[in-house]
């Protein structure tokens, strides 16, 4: 099969695309390069199943491939708020484009939504049968809700057109090739760790997040692209829970780090709580996320650890 992916630069992108080439698969990768890097891909260049192209995914785009995964959207707070229209076009704007493709190929589309379409969720866990509890205006308004228009026009174009369409929603997910820069807690406590610096912890540490390690969630999402008949959303991620101080006690103890907590404010919206129900992956696709956030950190430690060695973190 060959495979468009879009935002197939970014984190979770290219440890999908390096899936599909390791399961002789064709990936053609299309990506703005917004928040994703070269380094990513670079890997996959001598691939001759492998090809990319810059493109921002807001203008039509028209290629021949066999099915879409369609990534592409900043994920990390600090990187959608930064430029919140342009984000939200992205969602809104890019889904109406990949959506297009699908239905002019006759090909299926999957999307990347997110746990963020509960916003700061008043039941824990999450399932699918949730609405989720979202402020419409508040500044994390552009990812969560152009996620949720996304979500939508998902299941318009399958009502109205019959397009064959895969939604995961995906929960916090971590390991090899995060930005180091990009704001998001795994990766900067264990670059503060290692660096020696302050842990930055935002509020008093309480919240709750559940951490899938990267391997596990690309599993899960190629599952769900590949299994039949399933239209309804499903949630993927690890149903373990830690507070957010917990995590940086964690990252403190395996970095070996002398590092100490520092809190500041918490941002405007912060989910307090956040869990995935996982029981529709489990009966759908026999899917669930195995890796030990130890085992996962103590990866995403090692990767950290290479970049720095090569000089591509600045302490
Ligand atoms: P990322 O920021 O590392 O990757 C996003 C990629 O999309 C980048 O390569 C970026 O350059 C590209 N991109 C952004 N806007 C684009 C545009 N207009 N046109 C083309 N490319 C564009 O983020 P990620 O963690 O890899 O997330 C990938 C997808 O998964 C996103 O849609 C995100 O919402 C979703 N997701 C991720 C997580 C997570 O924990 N990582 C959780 C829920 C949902
Ligand atoms: N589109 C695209 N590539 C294609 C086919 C369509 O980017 O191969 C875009 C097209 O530019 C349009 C969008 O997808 O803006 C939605 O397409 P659709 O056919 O649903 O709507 P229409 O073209 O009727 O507006
Ligand atoms: N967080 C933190 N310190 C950081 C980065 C994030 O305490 O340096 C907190 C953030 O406030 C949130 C949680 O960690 O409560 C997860 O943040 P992230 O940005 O990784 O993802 P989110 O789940 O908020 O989208």
């Amino acid at each position: 099969m060959r495979y468009l992916i879009t935002g197939g630069a970014g984190f979770l992108g290219s440890n999908l695309a390096r899936k599909l080439l390791e399961d002789g698969h064709e990936v053609l990768v299309a990506d703005n390069f917004y928040t994703g890097q070269k380094s990513n891909i670079q890997p996959f260049l001598s691939n001759s199943n492998f090809e990319y192209i810059r493109h921002d995914i807001t203008f039509p785009l028209f290629v021949e491939v066999d099915g879409i995964y369609n990534l592409a959207c900043p994920a990390s707070p600090i990187q959608y708020q930064r430029f919140p229209v342009q984000t939200t076009k992205t969602s809104v704007i890019g889904a109406i484009n990949m959506l297009g493709l699908a239905k002019r190929l006759g090909i299926r589309v999957f999307q990347a939504s997110t746990s963020e379409i509960y916003g700061d969720p008043e039941i824990n866990p999450q399932a699918e049968s949730y609405w989720g509890n979202v402020n419409p205006i508040g500044i994390r308004s552009c990812y969560d809700e152009g996620k949720r228009v996304a979500e939508t026009l998902f299941f318009d174009y399958h009502r109205q057109y019959g397009l064959d369409i895969r939604v995961a929603r995906i929960f916090n997910t971590y390991g090899p090739n995060m930005d180091p820069n990009d704001g998001r807690v795994v990766s900067n406590f264990i670059v503060q760790a290692l660096t020696g610096k302050p842990i930055s912890i935002y509020g008093d540490g309480s919240q709750t997040r559940s951490f899938c390690y990267v391997d596990d969630l690309v599993v899960g999402i190629t599952k769900l692209m590949n299994c039949e008949n399933v239209t309804t959303p499903v949630n993927l991620g690890n149903t373990n829970f830690f507070t957010i101080s917990d995590l940086a006690d964690l990252v403190i103890f395996l970095t070996g780090s002398s590092s100490q907590k520092k809190f500041l404010p918490l941002p405007q919206d912060d989910p307090k709580v956040r869990q995935p129900d996982t029981a529709l992956a489990k009966n759908l696709l026999n899917w669930s996320a195995t890796t030990e956030l130890e085992s996962g950190l103590k990866k995403t430690i090692n990767y950290f650890e290479g970049l720095l060695s090569k000089g591509e973190i600045h302490g």
